[in-house]
């Protein structure tokens, strides 16, 4: 009997439908490499997948998750060989080509990116996308010349997936960091990753004057909207803001005051498409910089049979820092 593997697959028929099915070795589609996923992750992007909140997939039927790691089994190309321990984010995964929540994986040896040996496939997607996303915010803060003495950080989203890593990259590096946050009870957890201050996501949330006090050196903006005009409205003169999310609203209702008087810059972060060479620098960034009690720390563990009905939690607000996914581990 020929192989078969399990995956969560979008169907449209006609609506957006997610379900479980038995794929054969065909349904995996094309690709030079193939390989056995261990883990994969639950995302902000993957909740709007599961739920089709957004239109995020664009091919159907689609394999969802935009993560997986893995160890390769097989490849027709040279860069890749059996037993090599692989990880993709993003790269358009769930969005217009098969995704990480699935058993056996077909993929273009383009997308790979080598699992650092310190992470191992677990930890690589306790990071995900959101994780990697984190790291090329901090990457960014640093371009724009933000150094752990210049003053506050400030993280929003901070107990979400992003957030929480954000928080224990930039801590661990020395910078000071207020975490922004709609769950009071996680006050603890948030200083347990290195937050020097807990703030109330309520006093960002509503719309303020185009100038507030200069309070930050440097932010990592996880929510958007008026969160991010705010934000941006007391970023310190010269200061970063790397914009990277939408959890309170695609807009941004703000002035460009920041700019034009404070010399503020703002720095839009996509992990989607970043170029290979950037993530390989973020996950070397990433072995060496994040501490791993830390991760584990803000890590939890999900059952694939459990993700259909994760999605809409992860929307809500619901889940704390990261989910990793064992998938064939
Ligand atoms: P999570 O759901 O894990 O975290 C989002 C957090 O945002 C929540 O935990 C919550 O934090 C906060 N939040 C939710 N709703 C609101 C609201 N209405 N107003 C203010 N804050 C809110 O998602 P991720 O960490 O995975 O992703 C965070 C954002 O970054 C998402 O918008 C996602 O789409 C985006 N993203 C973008 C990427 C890119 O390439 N640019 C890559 C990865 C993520 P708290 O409870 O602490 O208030």
């Amino acid at each position: 009997m020929a192989d078969t593997y399990r995956a969560l697959v979008a169907r449209k028929d006609p609506e957006h439908r997610v379900e479980f099915a038995t794929l054969t070795d065909e349904e995996l589609g094309s690709g030079a490499v193939t390989v056995a996923v261990e883990y994969s992750t639950l995302n902000y992007k993957d909740g709007l997948a599961i739920t089709g909140a957004s239109p995020i997939v664009r091919e159907y039927p689609l394999i969802l998750g935009i993560d997986l790691a893995g160890t390769v089994v097989a490849s027709e190309d040279p860069a890749f060989a059996a037993g090599d321990r692989v990880l993709v984010n993003g790269y358009g995964l769930s969005e217009t080509r098969n995704g990480g929540y699935t058993e056996r994986a077909r993929l273009d040896p383009g997308l790979l990116v080598p699992v650092p040996g310190a992470l191992g496939t677990r930890r690589a997607m306790a990071i995900g996308t959101a994780g990697y996303t984190a790291m090329l915010c901090v990457l960014a803060l640093e371009d724009g010349g933000v150094e752990p003495g210049d003053g506050d950080v400030l993280v929003t989203g901070a107990a979400g997936g992003v957030g929480t890593v954000a928080i224990s990259l930039l801590s661990g590096l020395g910078y000071t960091v207020v975490a922004s946050t709609g769950r009071a009870a996680e006050a603890d957890f948030l200083q347990a990753l290195g937050a020097a201050e807990v703030i109330d996501r309520a006093a960002l949330a509503e719309r303020g004057k185009p100038l507030q006090r200069e309070r930050w050196a440097g932010v990592v903006d996880c929510v958007g909207s008026q969160t991010l005009a705010n934000a941006l409205a007391q970023t310190r003169y010269d200061g970063t803001v790397a914009a990277c999310g939408l959890a309170q609203g695609l807009d941004l209702p703000g002035t460009v005051m920041p700019f034009i008087l404070r010399n503020v810059r703002l720095q839009g972060v996509d992990s989607v498409q970043a170029p290979m060479a950037r993530r390989r620098i973020a996950w070397e960034r990433l072995a060496k910089d994040l501490d791993l009690d830390r991760l584990d720390a803000l890590t939890t563990e999900l059952p694939f049979n459990e993700l259909p009905a994760a999605g809409p939690r992860i929307l809500a607000g619901e889940i704390r820092g990261r989910c990793v996914i064992p998938i064939g581990a």
